[in-house]
């Protein structure tokens, strides 16, 4: 069967690979440790659960999902009290919000809904492999904006050449930043918003971290910036805070016309959210902040555990202060896929190579937080053994 050419430019999903990698070790009665996947393992708080199973006894709800393309207005309304109470943004719900299922979801209909073919849209180096996938599928082109340590891993706007901005239509922005963990500041949000402005690029700010902070690191919308609903649209997920990364449920947010058209997008390609999910979103967002809170003692705890173990095998740095994972240097002349091999083949413990998310990832693996304890102490021992100098 011949299948569409935009197919055939897009490079093999990540976790594809890793897949194969730890299938084949599995079947030779391997036990292997995965360190690479972002999943929290824990289970949806029960009050969710139970929302969930109170109203899909509801035949109301067993229809097509309320207001179709934009999610229920009560959903839409609680995601306006959240970004109210967690954020200080102020959003109407009627125009500036939108359900989605997940935030995934949101990064592909917003190159649906933004670009034109040719259209160069931005990204970062290292940055999530889906925003490439994304970018390629609706006819644009990607072009990567290298983020450097020494920059704390924020784009330098001035590095990007004239000839790239003129063309470029779109931005894909991520902090908390899957895969380094660095964390945003205001002072950028307000060079960002300057720079979408005198180059009418639209702003995708990809912000499904926006709660796993460390340190006392601050807690940001990018909406939160003056001038950025001018810009573009902020999209959030239910996944990772409250454990549904199953379940499907996020949110855009921010300028009204990008969300009018990403709506647009929708309603001729999905229609909605299963209803009893949206009200077990609505109970998420109103009720289960405790669950971040506990969630975060359990990855901050792992967190040191991990620094501790690194130390000791003379990988010794100062993390940046968000996400669940750790993105962390390999050893002296040793390169990202040789350290990721190495710890396979030593410990049996699969991270991710930091070439995978850009050239700019070489030097780096990522470590993820989202393992059982007893699972993720295990693979500590394993490493500090077979690394102990
Ligand atoms: C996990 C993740 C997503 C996907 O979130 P969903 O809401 O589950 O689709 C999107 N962007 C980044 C950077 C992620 O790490």
């Amino acid at each position: 069967m011949q299948t569409a050419d935009r197919l055939t430019k897009i490079p093999p999903y990540l976790f594809m690979e890793l897949r194969k990698k730890i299938a084949k070790a599995k079947a030779d009665g391997v036990d292997v440790i995965s360190l690479a996947i972002g999943d929290p393992v824990e289970p949806t708080p029960d009050s969710i659960i139970d929302e969930l199973c109170r109203t899909a006894r509801d035949p109301e709800n067993h229809r097509y999902p309320t207001d179709e393309e934009k999610g229920m207005l009560a959903f839409r309304r609680e995601v306006a009290r959240w970004y109210e109470t967690r954020y200080g943004v102020a959003l109407d719900p009627a125009t500036e919000i939108l359900g989605l299922i997940g935030s995934k979801e949101g990064c592909h209909h917003f190159v649906m809904a933004r670009i034109n073919p040719g259209d160069i849209v931005l990204m970062t180096d290292p940055g999530y492999p889906a925003y490439r996938a994304s970018i390629l599928m609706g006819g644009g082109v990607p072009y990567n904006v290298p983020i450097r340590p020494e920059n704390d891993y924020l784009p330098v706007f001035e590095e990007i050449p004239p000839e790239i901005r003129e063309k470029a239509r779109g931005m894909f922005l991520n902090y908390p930043n899957n895969p380094t963990g660095a964390c945003a500041t205001r002072g950028f949000f307000d060079r960002l918003v300057v720079f979408a402005k005198a180059n009418d690029i639209a702003v995708c700010y990809d912000n499904p971290y926006s709660e796993v902070v460390f340190e006392g690191q601050e807690r940001l919308s990018f909406l939160s910036a003056p001038g950025a609903k001018e810009v573009g649209v902020e999209l959030n997920s239910l996944s990772k805070p409250y454990n549904m990364t199953g379940w499907r449920i996020g949110m855009a947010a921010g300028n009204p016309e990008l969300i009018a058209a990403i709506s647009k997008v929708k309603e001729n390609t999905d229609s909605g959210i299963f209803n009893a999910i949206q009200y077990a979103g609505i109970r998420a967002l109103r009720e289960e902040t405790g669950n971040i809170e506990k969630m975060m003692a359990i990855y901050a705890r792992r967190r040191g555990r991990v620094l501790e173990t690194l130390r000791k095998i003379g990988i010794d740095f100062n993390p940046p202060k968000g996400t669940f994972y750790l993105w962390v240097p390999t050893p002296k002349g040793m390169g990202s896929l040789e350290f990721t091999n190495k710890l396979f083949e030593k410990a049996a413990v699969v991270v991710a190579a930091g070439t995978a998310y850009g050239q700019y990832g070489e030097g780096f693996i990522r470590i993820s937080l989202t393992v059982p304890d007893a699972r993720l102490e295990e693979a500590l021992a394993r490493i500090e053994k077979a690394f102990a100098s």
